[in-house]
């Protein structure tokens, strides 16, 4: 497999002031993450960048559409997802030591012989966040498919001839 990065950056090119960039993900992006609620969505990811030295103050805003289903009725829902945070990267001399004893998972670490930033690790992780753990059309603002409610309802064994007593009492009958 071709290794393909998306938002990276070499640290010797960034000067200490603010940039802006703006990246667009594809389905090579999801795939390789295992996001594939995201596959054949337009995913923006703006970020912003201020550069002091060997502190980088990151603000990382993604746009995107999550594909699923509904958990109740199985109807397709196209759930727009918006999330910005804040990143911090630090240049140490020994990020390991910092990793082992710095918990805070909104900071890296990075050596001064690293040469990129790269952003792609992070990205992913915070979109696999967003994917809700379970997803009804009313807790994003849709309607349930009424017909298919009272299908899934008619398929669902009768809990009166399921119970093994009832069961036995049928076939006294
Ligand atoms: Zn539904």
């Amino acid at each position: 497999m071709v290794k393909r990065n998306y938002v990276v950056f070499p640290i010797y090119s960034l000067k200490n002031i603010e940039y802006d960039f703006s990246y667009s993900l594809d389905n090579y992006f999801f795939e390789k993450y295992n996001l594939l609620p995201y596959k054949d969505s337009t995913t923006t990811v703006q970020i912003n960048i201020i550069k002091n030295t060997h502190l980088f103050n990151v603000k990382i805003v993604i746009e995107t559409v999550l594909k699923t289903t509904c958990d109740r009725c199985c109807n397709h829902l196209n759930i727009p997802i918006f999330e910005a945070f804040n990143h911090i990267i630090k240049q140490v001399s020994n990020p390991q030591h910092y990793h082992e004893n710095e918990s805070e998972p909104e900071i890296t670490y990075l050596g001064f012989s690293e040469t990129d930033l790269n952003f792609d690790d992070t990205i992913a992780e915070y979109l696999h966040i967003a994917i809700p753990h379970s997803t009804i059309c009313n807790e994003f603002g849709f309607v349930c498919n009424e017909e298919m409610l009272h299908l899934i309802e008619n398929m669902a064994p009768k809990p009166s001839t399921s119970h093994p007593f009832a069961n036995k009492l049928n076939s006294i009958h």
